[in-house]
């Protein structure tokens, strides 16, 4: 599970002053694996759509810890939340973006149930643990970690909970970058496809959008073995905090079907 975190921490910590305290990383975790789980037992599959349920499970956690969140939505039941964790202003902004909605899914297919987030051997099974669960997780523990441990930011740090990835961008990230741009500028963006300098604006963030590796066939997420895909932005990304020593166990999360 730590691979799904470490990146975007990464990408956060990479800005900051020198002298951040050490995670425990046995917790975090322990919390990514929690958060992932309850994440992938909501059923977000577009269609019909429905990341209500989802935003409101990473609202709570991120109030929780004093996090303020905003929730945007052009339909009631498929909003968008954004979390910003504020710097002190001396750059601009990196935003992490990750998506709530899922394609669908024929649970017939499936070994275990895809809302299950079933663990087996080392494995967690469920519709969308590779797209694009784990980097809402990823995301939302980054925000969490960088909060609990204080950490100086000399750029704010802005979680986008993105809708309608899969198919109804017009109101995700499109509706995002039209209505609500100021709330989610940046001058860098991380999301599923890699990473963006956004010296465009709008244009980038919509790029970052169509940028996905992932494809819209429904069976494309499910088939990717995670040990097997190396993120290109894991080799761009310099990494000032030692992994933990059980870094090298298997790990992943592989959907069957
Ligand atoms: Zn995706």
């Amino acid at each position: 599970m730590r691979r799904l975190i470490l990146l975007p921490i990464a990408v956060a910590t990479a800005t900051l002053a020198a002298q951040a305290p050490q995670p425990d990383w046995s917790a975090i975790e322990a919390e990514t694996l929690t958060h992932f789980q309850a994440l992938v037992k909501i059923n977000t599959t577009d269609p019909p759509g429905g990341e209500r349920p989802a935003v409101e499970y990473l609202k709570q956690v991120l109030e929780r810890e004093g996090i303020p969140t905003q929730a945007f939505a052009l339909e009631d039941h498929r909003p968008n939340l954004v979390a910003r964790l504020k710097g002190n202003g001396r750059k601009r902004p990196v935003l992490i973006m990750g998506h709530t909605d899922t394609v669908n899914v024929d649970e017939k297919k499936w070994t275990f149930p895809p809302f299950s987030a079933a663990r087996d051997s080392g494995y967690i099974y469920g519709r969308g643990t590779i797209d694009d669960k784990d980097n809402v997780t990823g995301a939302l523990m980054t925000l969490l970690t960088l909060k609990r441990l204080k950490v100086p930011l000399d750029r704010d740090v802005i979680f986008l909970a993105e809708a309608g990835e899969e198919g109804a961008s017009r109101l995700g990230v499109q509706f995002m970058a039209e209505q609500h741009f100021a709330d989610i500028d940046a001058e860098y963006c991380f999301a599923e496809g890699g990473k963006r300098h956004a010296r465009e604006r709008r244009a980038e963030v919509r790029r970052d959008s169509d940028a996905r590796e992932d494809s819209r066939d429904p069976s494309s997420s499910s088939r990717t073995d995670p040990r097997a895909t190396p993120r290109s932005r894991s080799r761009a990304t310099p990494w000032p905090i030692s992994p933990p020593p059980s870094g090298r166990r298997r790990r992943g999360s592989r959907p069957s079907g």
